[in-house]
Protein backbone atom coordinates (compact mmCIF):
# COMPACT_ATOMS: atom_id res chain seq x y z
CA UNK A 1 0.00 0.00 0.00
CA UNK A 2 0.86 3.50 -0.83
CA UNK A 3 -0.38 7.00 -0.93
CA UNK A 4 0.70 8.89 -3.61
CA UNK A 5 0.29 12.58 -4.34
CA UNK A 6 -0.75 13.02 -7.96
CA UNK A 7 -2.17 16.98 -7.81
CA UNK A 8 -3.15 19.39 -5.12
CA UNK A 9 -5.96 17.77 -2.52
CA UNK A 10 -5.10 14.59 -4.72
CA UNK A 11 -3.42 12.26 -2.22
CA UNK A 12 -4.26 8.79 -3.87
CA UNK A 13 -4.19 5.71 -1.41
CA UNK A 14 -3.20 2.53 -3.99
CA UNK A 15 -3.15 -0.71 -2.84
CA UNK A 16 -1.23 -4.02 -3.70
CA UNK A 17 1.80 -4.60 -5.47
CA UNK A 18 4.13 -1.80 -6.32
CA UNK A 19 7.00 -2.60 -8.45
CA UNK A 20 9.54 -5.11 -6.63
CA UNK A 21 12.55 -4.36 -8.64
CA UNK A 22 15.87 -4.28 -6.83
CA UNK A 23 17.28 -1.18 -5.03
CA UNK A 24 19.94 0.74 -6.70
CA UNK A 25 23.37 0.65 -5.27
CA UNK A 26 23.58 2.09 -2.03
CA UNK A 27 19.89 1.27 -1.69
CA UNK A 28 18.09 -0.59 0.86
CA UNK A 29 14.45 -1.72 0.70
CA UNK A 30 12.70 -1.43 4.48
CA UNK A 31 9.45 -1.56 5.51
CA UNK A 32 7.83 1.57 7.09
CA UNK A 33 5.86 1.05 10.80
CA UNK A 34 4.64 4.35 10.79
CA UNK A 35 5.44 7.54 9.31
CA UNK A 36 4.46 11.32 11.26
CA UNK A 37 2.36 13.43 8.51
CA UNK A 38 4.60 17.03 8.50
CA UNK A 39 3.23 20.19 7.89
CA UNK A 40 5.42 20.17 5.21
CA UNK A 41 3.56 17.58 3.50
CA UNK A 42 0.06 19.40 4.20
CA UNK A 43 1.65 22.17 2.34
CA UNK A 44 2.61 20.37 -0.36
CA UNK A 45 -0.68 18.37 -0.66
CA UNK A 46 -2.55 21.72 -0.62
CA UNK A 47 -0.19 23.43 -3.04
CA UNK A 48 2.17 21.50 -4.93
CA UNK A 49 5.58 22.66 -4.99
CA UNK A 50 7.78 24.63 -7.65
CA UNK A 51 10.08 21.36 -7.38
CA UNK A 52 7.46 19.03 -6.83
CA UNK A 53 7.17 16.45 -9.89
CA UNK A 54 4.12 14.53 -9.16
CA UNK A 55 3.03 11.70 -8.86
CA UNK A 56 5.15 11.13 -5.62
CA UNK A 57 5.10 9.26 -2.44
CA UNK A 58 5.40 11.90 0.29
CA UNK A 59 6.68 11.40 3.75
CA UNK A 60 9.78 12.04 5.74
CA UNK A 61 9.05 11.15 9.69
CA UNK A 62 9.33 7.73 9.58
CA UNK A 63 10.61 4.47 11.44
CA UNK A 64 11.42 1.90 9.31
CA UNK A 65 12.39 -1.70 10.14
CA UNK A 66 14.72 -4.17 8.05
CA UNK A 67 14.57 -7.55 7.18
CA UNK A 68 16.47 -8.88 10.09
CA UNK A 69 13.93 -6.76 12.54
CA UNK A 70 16.61 -3.93 13.05
CA UNK A 71 14.63 -0.31 13.33
CA UNK A 72 15.85 2.96 11.79
CA UNK A 73 15.29 6.64 11.75
CA UNK A 74 15.74 8.43 8.89
CA UNK A 75 18.08 10.93 7.85
CA UNK A 76 15.64 12.56 4.75
CA UNK A 77 18.36 13.43 2.65
CA UNK A 78 20.66 12.13 -0.06
CA UNK A 79 23.81 14.38 -0.54
CA UNK A 80 26.43 14.26 -2.42
CA UNK A 81 29.69 13.34 -0.21
CA UNK A 82 31.61 15.26 -2.52
CA UNK A 83 31.00 19.44 -2.78
CA UNK A 84 32.26 22.27 -0.51
CA UNK A 85 29.13 21.82 1.91
CA UNK A 86 29.10 17.88 2.50
CA UNK A 87 32.75 18.15 3.09
CA UNK A 88 32.67 20.62 5.62
CA UNK A 89 30.19 18.15 7.33
CA UNK A 90 27.09 20.24 6.40
CA UNK A 91 25.24 17.75 3.78
CA UNK A 92 21.68 19.68 4.64
CA UNK A 93 23.24 22.29 2.15
CA UNK A 94 24.48 20.41 -0.18
CA UNK A 95 24.41 21.80 -3.69
CA UNK A 96 22.63 18.66 -5.15
CA UNK A 97 20.44 17.38 -2.38
CA UNK A 98 17.92 14.95 -2.77
CA UNK A 99 15.23 15.47 -0.28
CA UNK A 100 13.36 11.94 0.83
CA UNK A 101 9.51 12.53 -0.02
CA UNK A 102 9.93 15.28 -2.63
CA UNK A 103 13.03 14.49 -4.87
CA UNK A 104 12.29 10.57 -3.93
CA UNK A 105 9.59 8.75 -3.00
CA UNK A 106 8.76 9.23 1.09
CA UNK A 107 7.51 7.32 3.73
CA UNK A 108 3.78 7.39 3.39
CA UNK A 109 3.69 3.65 1.86
CA UNK A 110 4.23 -0.03 3.75
CA UNK A 111 7.81 -0.06 1.76
CA UNK A 112 10.05 2.68 1.03
CA UNK A 113 13.89 2.45 -0.78
CA UNK A 114 16.22 4.11 1.14
CA UNK A 115 19.91 5.54 0.73
CA UNK A 116 21.77 2.99 3.31
CA UNK A 117 23.90 5.43 4.89
CA UNK A 118 20.39 8.04 5.63
CA UNK A 119 19.10 4.81 8.46
CA UNK A 120 19.89 5.53 12.20
CA UNK A 121 19.39 2.21 14.08
CA UNK A 122 17.06 2.95 17.46
CA UNK A 123 15.80 0.54 19.77
CA UNK A 124 13.10 -1.55 19.74
CA UNK A 125 12.23 -0.49 23.26
CA UNK A 126 11.43 3.28 21.78
CA UNK A 127 7.71 4.38 21.39
CA UNK A 128 7.58 4.07 17.34
CA UNK A 129 5.29 7.51 17.16
CA UNK A 130 7.95 9.22 19.76
CA UNK A 131 10.97 8.42 17.47
CA UNK A 132 8.91 10.09 14.67
CA UNK A 133 9.65 12.89 16.15
CA UNK A 134 13.78 12.37 15.55
CA UNK A 135 13.81 14.13 12.72
CA UNK A 136 11.75 17.55 14.01
CA UNK A 137 14.06 17.03 17.23
CA UNK A 138 17.49 16.81 14.95
CA UNK A 139 16.37 20.15 13.36
CA UNK A 140 15.95 22.13 16.67
CA UNK A 141 19.02 20.44 17.54
CA UNK A 142 21.12 22.16 14.54
CA UNK A 143 19.57 25.68 15.71
CA UNK A 144 20.95 25.49 19.13
CA UNK A 145 24.38 24.06 18.01
CA UNK A 146 24.38 27.50 15.97
CA UNK A 147 23.38 29.00 19.15
CA UNK A 148 26.32 30.15 21.84
CA UNK A 149 23.70 29.62 25.26
CA UNK A 150 24.49 30.88 28.41
CA UNK A 151 22.96 29.18 31.78
CA UNK A 152 19.48 30.92 32.36
CA UNK A 153 19.77 32.46 29.13
CA UNK A 154 15.90 33.47 28.14
CA UNK A 155 14.73 32.08 25.43
CA UNK A 156 11.63 33.64 23.40
CA UNK A 157 10.22 31.07 20.83
CA UNK A 158 6.93 31.82 18.32
CA UNK A 159 4.90 29.04 17.51
CA UNK A 160 3.29 25.98 20.12
CA UNK A 161 3.27 24.06 17.58
CA UNK A 162 5.08 20.34 17.37
CA UNK A 163 8.43 22.57 16.74
CA UNK A 164 7.74 25.07 18.91
CA UNK A 165 7.76 23.10 21.89
CA UNK A 166 10.24 20.41 21.23
CA UNK A 167 12.57 23.94 20.81
CA UNK A 168 11.26 24.92 24.24
CA UNK A 169 11.98 21.64 25.59
CA UNK A 170 15.88 21.07 23.98
CA UNK A 171 16.04 24.83 25.73
CA UNK A 172 14.92 23.46 29.27
CA UNK A 173 17.07 20.47 28.88
CA UNK A 174 20.03 23.19 27.91
CA UNK A 175 19.41 25.05 31.30
CA UNK A 176 18.06 27.59 29.32
CA UNK A 177 14.69 29.07 30.39
CA UNK A 178 12.06 29.30 27.56
CA UNK A 179 8.94 31.11 27.49
CA UNK A 180 6.59 30.26 24.23
CA UNK A 181 4.32 32.71 22.87
CA UNK A 182 1.16 31.14 20.73
CA UNK A 183 -1.46 33.51 19.66
CA UNK A 184 -4.43 30.96 19.26
CA UNK A 185 -5.69 30.10 22.59
CA UNK A 186 -7.02 27.07 21.07
CA UNK A 187 -3.37 25.99 20.44
CA UNK A 188 -2.23 26.57 24.19
CA UNK A 189 -5.18 25.30 25.99
CA UNK A 190 -4.55 21.60 23.77
CA UNK A 191 -0.40 21.93 24.26
CA UNK A 192 -1.59 22.04 28.38
CA UNK A 193 -0.74 18.81 29.59
CA UNK A 194 2.79 19.07 27.85
CA UNK A 195 3.10 22.45 29.17
CA UNK A 196 2.11 21.05 32.93
CA UNK A 197 4.27 18.18 32.49
CA UNK A 198 7.49 20.30 31.49
CA UNK A 199 6.54 23.45 33.65
CA UNK A 200 7.06 25.56 30.27
CA UNK A 201 5.82 28.47 29.98
CA UNK A 202 3.27 29.43 27.15
CA UNK A 203 1.87 32.21 26.43
CA UNK A 204 -0.83 34.56 23.87
CA UNK A 205 2.28 37.48 24.67
CA UNK A 206 4.51 38.80 26.56
CA UNK A 207 5.64 42.50 27.65
CA UNK A 208 9.04 41.46 28.73
CA UNK A 209 11.78 42.41 26.60
CA UNK A 210 15.79 41.71 26.31
CA UNK A 211 15.47 38.03 25.71
CA UNK A 212 18.94 36.48 25.23
CA UNK A 213 17.43 34.30 22.69
CA UNK A 214 14.91 34.66 20.12
CA UNK A 215 13.63 31.83 17.99
CA UNK A 216 11.02 31.97 15.29
CA UNK A 217 9.13 28.14 15.39
CA UNK A 218 6.49 29.10 13.05
CA UNK A 219 5.98 31.22 9.42
CA UNK A 220 4.10 33.96 10.85
CA UNK A 221 6.55 37.38 9.96
CA UNK A 222 4.74 39.25 12.46
CA UNK A 223 6.13 36.50 14.85
CA UNK A 224 10.07 37.23 13.30
CA UNK A 225 9.16 40.98 13.64
CA UNK A 226 7.81 40.85 17.39
CA UNK A 227 10.54 38.78 18.17
CA UNK A 228 13.41 41.14 16.93
CA UNK A 229 12.04 43.72 19.30
CA UNK A 230 11.96 41.39 21.90
CA UNK A 231 15.71 40.85 21.50
CA UNK A 232 18.04 41.82 23.76
CA UNK A 233 21.43 44.16 23.36
CA UNK A 234 24.21 41.66 21.96
CA UNK A 235 21.48 38.95 22.09
CA UNK A 236 21.10 36.03 19.54
CA UNK A 237 18.05 35.24 16.63
CA UNK A 238 17.84 31.83 15.16
CA UNK A 239 15.68 32.13 12.36
CA UNK A 240 14.53 29.14 12.81
CA UNK A 241 11.75 28.69 10.26
CA UNK A 242 11.12 30.06 6.60
CA UNK A 243 8.79 32.64 6.80
CA UNK A 244 5.14 33.27 4.20
CA UNK A 245 6.43 34.58 0.87
CA UNK A 246 6.31 37.96 -0.48
CA UNK A 247 5.49 39.67 2.65
CA UNK A 248 7.10 43.69 3.76
CA UNK A 249 9.56 43.80 7.17
CA UNK A 250 10.55 47.18 7.24
CA UNK A 251 14.09 48.35 7.62
CA UNK A 252 13.63 49.89 10.43
CA UNK A 253 13.35 47.24 12.01
CA UNK A 254 15.92 45.48 10.26
CA UNK A 255 18.18 48.26 11.76
CA UNK A 256 17.30 47.00 15.46
CA UNK A 257 19.54 43.82 15.02
CA UNK A 258 22.51 46.94 13.83
CA UNK A 259 21.92 48.46 16.57
CA UNK A 260 21.79 46.23 18.86
CA UNK A 261 24.63 43.81 17.43
CA UNK A 262 22.42 40.81 17.31
CA UNK A 263 24.01 37.72 15.95
CA UNK A 264 21.66 36.40 13.87
CA UNK A 265 22.24 32.28 12.50
CA UNK A 266 20.13 30.78 9.86
CA UNK A 267 19.13 27.26 10.28
CA UNK A 268 17.69 25.03 7.41
CA UNK A 269 16.96 21.14 8.30
CA UNK A 270 19.44 19.02 9.87
CA UNK A 271 22.97 16.83 9.14
CA UNK A 272 22.74 13.02 9.89
CA UNK A 273 24.65 13.73 13.06
CA UNK A 274 21.95 16.24 14.26
CA UNK A 275 19.37 12.95 14.26
CA UNK A 276 22.22 10.68 16.16
CA UNK A 277 21.85 13.27 18.89
CA UNK A 278 18.06 13.34 18.24
CA UNK A 279 17.56 10.01 19.14
CA UNK A 280 19.47 10.03 22.51
CA UNK A 281 17.42 12.84 23.31
CA UNK A 282 13.98 11.11 22.44
CA UNK A 283 14.92 8.43 24.64
CA UNK A 284 15.68 10.13 27.60
CA UNK A 285 12.52 12.14 27.35
CA UNK A 286 10.49 9.59 25.69
CA UNK A 287 7.28 9.95 28.41
CA UNK A 288 7.33 14.10 28.07
CA UNK A 289 7.98 13.95 23.85
CA UNK A 290 4.92 11.52 23.14
CA UNK A 291 2.19 13.69 24.95
CA UNK A 292 3.01 15.42 21.37
CA UNK A 293 1.75 12.81 19.21
CA UNK A 294 -2.17 13.43 18.38
CA UNK A 295 -2.31 10.00 17.21
CA UNK A 296 -1.67 7.09 15.58
CA UNK A 297 -4.38 6.60 12.80
CA UNK A 298 -4.52 3.83 10.09
CA UNK A 299 -2.37 4.65 6.84
CA UNK A 300 -5.35 4.70 4.66
CA UNK A 301 -6.99 7.97 6.66
CA UNK A 302 -4.12 10.32 5.50
CA UNK A 303 -6.19 11.76 2.80
CA UNK A 304 -8.97 13.00 5.50
CA UNK A 305 -6.02 14.33 8.10
CA UNK A 306 -4.39 16.45 5.50
CA UNK A 307 -7.10 19.87 5.83
CA UNK A 308 -6.06 19.45 9.73
CA UNK A 309 -2.70 19.29 9.31
CA UNK A 310 -2.78 21.86 7.59
CA UNK A 311 -4.43 24.21 10.02
CA UNK A 312 -1.86 23.67 12.11
CA UNK A 313 -4.42 23.47 15.42
CA UNK A 314 -3.30 19.21 16.33
CA UNK A 315 -0.30 18.05 17.23
CA UNK A 316 1.33 15.30 15.43
CA UNK A 317 -0.36 12.59 13.72
CA UNK A 318 1.40 9.28 13.26
CA UNK A 319 0.15 7.08 10.31
CA UNK A 320 0.71 3.43 11.25
CA UNK A 321 1.50 1.10 8.23
CA UNK A 322 1.80 -1.76 10.25
CA UNK A 323 -1.33 -3.40 9.38
CA UNK A 324 -1.02 -1.92 5.94
CA UNK A 325 -1.46 -4.86 3.05
CA UNK A 326 1.86 -5.57 2.57
CA UNK A 327 3.01 -4.73 -1.48
CA UNK A 328 4.36 -8.60 -1.79
ZN1 LIG B 1 9.09 17.44 8.65
ZN1 LIG C 1 27.11 17.68 -1.54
Amino acid sequence: MRMVLTGPGRLVVENGCTDAALPETGFIAVRVLCCAICRTDAKMWAEGHRDLVMPRVLGHEMVVEDANGQRYVVWPGQSCGACRCCLSGRENLCETMRITGFHRDGGFADRVELPEESLVSISKALDVRVACLAEPVGCVINAFEKLIPHPNDRVLIYGAGTMGLITAAYAQHLGLVPLVIEKRETKITRVTPFLSATGIDCRKKTREGEFDIVINACADYMALCNGIEKIGRGGQLSFFSGLTKDEHIETNLINLLHYKEVRVTGVYGLTRAHLVKAVAFIAAYEATLSLLIETMVPAQTAPDLMPKVLCGDSLKYVLDFREATPQH
